[in-house]
């Protein structure tokens, strides 16, 4: 069977390429393959009740399925080029905010109208940082939340499962280069592609470097940012959020002089458990709907890690420090801030008397025996400058929940049209290290389906 287009990975990058080539060409013959499940069918066993940890499912409902990672996070679709990625760099600053914006209306006509769109274009804050030795990053975003977004998801679906070919619980296993296309298999058979976009996220990233150490194409690694998620009443961030949902908010420690900064803000959230790999780590959620709303918001605080030569396995380092709060916490450790800044556990006796509620289940304990000091000290400094500008982050009750990681893949050497040294390769969205966000992938898609159209004419 010959397709005209076999995309790899219903992500959001796959996603918007596949509705791409639907709506400008609908003659295309387009097969979308995922390793996990459709929609409906993506659910996680941990109930906190009698699942209480991950169990390694066959594949992670959480990570892999339709909407990819994206499928159950807070729907932030941020249209900026300061911070998700560096699309610009291979298509334009111009070029990728108007994707972003396209990709916007897309979700605004399946589900997503009526939501909020955040900005920071004229905002106070951006003096009241620069005071204070923080800087805010610039962003529009659109807050869709958990529930909306994935509506925005069941509707794109639903549009397209007639006219694009799914087929899920199929990963795929290799890519072979043939003369006028590619050979896409999965286990012993195959489907022959003119041409194959490859959208695997970050759960592909282990199979992405096989494929691209296998063809030959050049690739490089050096990166991954390593943190804690807070957690603080609402009200102590109330003015930031209610402005501007989300701020990006970056300081440069004056001990080592790293850049920490804030990281997928979740005004009235959840803090929720996230397995990458085997491995637990933490991240969070808000929810459109005012009945899921907590007291509570949270954020992460990250600190980049760049290696130099001769180390590669940036992840590797990442994923380290995490499976050791795995082997102390079983799974993610939380502490209050007073007990990490005395160097004493938080026990559950503590958290209990503590002011503020836990949203996450996890074990109380010492982030000063997981965490690298370089690191710890940056988020402590980080703390008490968020303190200036939002009295009451360095309270001894916040909560900080650990490890964060934000794994990045590798690199893959691309072209301006996002194609790799074989003709009609594509390789997008997270998988390919040049988009890390909802908005960036999702625009690759689309950016790279407008490439195919072009070439085949
Ligand atoms: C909990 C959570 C919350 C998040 N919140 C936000 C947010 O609010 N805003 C934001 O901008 N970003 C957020 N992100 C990041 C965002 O989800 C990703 O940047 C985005 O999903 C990347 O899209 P993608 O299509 O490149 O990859 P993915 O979404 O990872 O999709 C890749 C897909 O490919 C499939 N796949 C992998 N290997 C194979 C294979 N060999 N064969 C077939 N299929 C394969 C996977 O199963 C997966 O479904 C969040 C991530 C998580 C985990």
């Amino acid at each position: 069977m010959k397709y005209d287009v076999v995309i790899i990975g219903a992500g959001p990058g796959g996603i918007f390429s596949a509705y791409e080539l639907m709506k400008k060409a609908p003659k295309l013959k387009v097969l979308v393959f995922e390793t996990g499940n459709p929609l409906d069918k993506r659910h996680c066993p941990i109930d906190g009740k009698k699942v209480k940890s991950c169990i390694k499912c066959p594949t992670c409902a959480i990570m892999n399925g339709f909407g990819g990672a994206g499928a159950f996070s807070d729907g932030k679709y941020n249209i900026t080029n300061d911070f998700g990625g560096t699309l610009y760099q291979y298509i334009g600053k111009d070029k990728a905010l108007e994707l972003m914006r396209y990709v916007d209306d897309i979700n605004m006509s399946h589900g997503g109208e009526g939501t909020k769109m955040f900005s920071t274009a004229g905002s106070e804050f951006k003096k009241v940082c620069m005071q204070n030795k923080l800087t805010l990053l610039d962003a529009s975003v659109r807050h869709l939340g958990t529930d909306i977004n994935y509506i925005v998801l069941e509707n794109l679906y639903n549009e397209m499962k007639d006219k694009i070919e799914f087929r899920f619980r199929t990963p795929v296993t290799k890519i072979e280069a043939e003369k006028d296309g590619y050979k896409v298999y999965y286990g012993d058979e195959y489907v022959e592609a003119k041409k194959c976009i490859v959208s695997v996220g970050r759960s592909g990233s282990k199979w992405i470097e096989e494929v691209c150490k296998e063809l030959n194409i050049d690739t490089l690694s050096n990166r991954v940012d390593i943190g804690v998620r807070v957690e603080i009443p609402a009200a102590i961030f109330s003015h930031l959020t209610d402005a501007l949902y989300e701020s990006k908010i970056v300081y440069r420690t004056e001990k080592f002089e790293d850049a920490v900064r804030t990281f997928c803000m979740n005004p009235n959230g959840i803090v929720v458990n996230e397995n990458t790999n085997g491995i637990v780590t933490v991240n969070g959620h808000s929810f459109e709907d005012p009945s899921k709303k907590t007291e509570n918001t949270n954020f992460a605080l990250l600190v980049s890690k760049h290696f130099s030569e001769p180390f590669k396995d940036s992840n590797g380092y990442g994923e380290s420090i995490a499976r050791l709060s795995n082997m102390l916490g079983g799974g993610v450790i939380v502490q209050r801030f007073g007990d990490l800044e005395r160097g004493r556990r938080s026990n559950a006796k503590r958290i209990e008397e503590g002011t503020i509620r836990p949203t996450l289940d996890a074990t109380p304990g010492d982030l000063s025996l997981v965490l690298p000091k370089r690191i710890l000290d940056g988020i402590i400094e980080m703390i008490y400058a968020l303190d200036k500008i939002a009295p009451g982050t360095a309270n001894d009750d916040t909560l900080l929940y650990g490890v964060e990681v934000k794994f990045y893949n590798m690199e893959v050497k691309l072209d301006e049209n996002l194609e790799t040294s074989y003709k009609g390769l594509y390789i997008i969205g997270d998988g390919s290290g040049v988009t890390h966000s909802l908005s960036h992938a999702s625009a690759s898609g689309v950016y790279v389906a407008g490439k195919i159209i072009e070439s085949i004419g």
